[in-house]
């Protein structure tokens, strides 16, 4: 069964231009709830200061299997309220936040080790590393 795109956010935090929307993230955002406070896997929610439109954060810090060295990935997800109150309860698992992908926009920030970052709008369900 396929739901229709869900309708998120305003021009300034759900936008096409992916690089507007990562400059506007510092300033355009009230953070909301820690979900999860790791130095190599956070999850929190943040707010629109625009439109209120909640939004999840996922920043998972790799190991480099060749040099040792980190590489650093944030996935910005628009949720719903009922999304938002899950994961700050609990009854929603911050492991299970990929599949939500399939129905929504996410903008992926990868920033490898050694190699300028990349940054661009992603849909589809993804994985979320923080399981180990
Ligand atoms: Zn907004």
């Amino acid at each position: 069964m396929r739901r229709p795109m869900v309708e998120f956010g305003c021009a300034k935090c759900y936008g096409g231009d992916a690089q507007a929307v990562w400059r506007g993230q510092r300033e355009g955002f009230e953070h909301e709830t820690d979900v999860v406070d790791g130095s190599r896997f956070a999850v929190d929610v943040r707010r629109c200061r625009g439109c209120s439109q909640q939004f999840v954060w996922i920043f998972t810090e790799s190991v480099d299997w060749m040099g040792g060295d980190d590489s650093r990935h944030v996935t910005v997800m628009p949720l719903t309220a009922a999304e938002a109150t899950g994961l700050a309860t609990g009854t929603l698992r911050p492991l299970d936040l990929g599949a939500l992908g399939r129905d929504r926009r996410h903008l992926n920030h990868d920033w490898p080790t050694g190699g300028p970052a990349s940054l661009h709008w992603n849909s589809g369900p993804f994985r979320v590393a923080g399981a180990g």
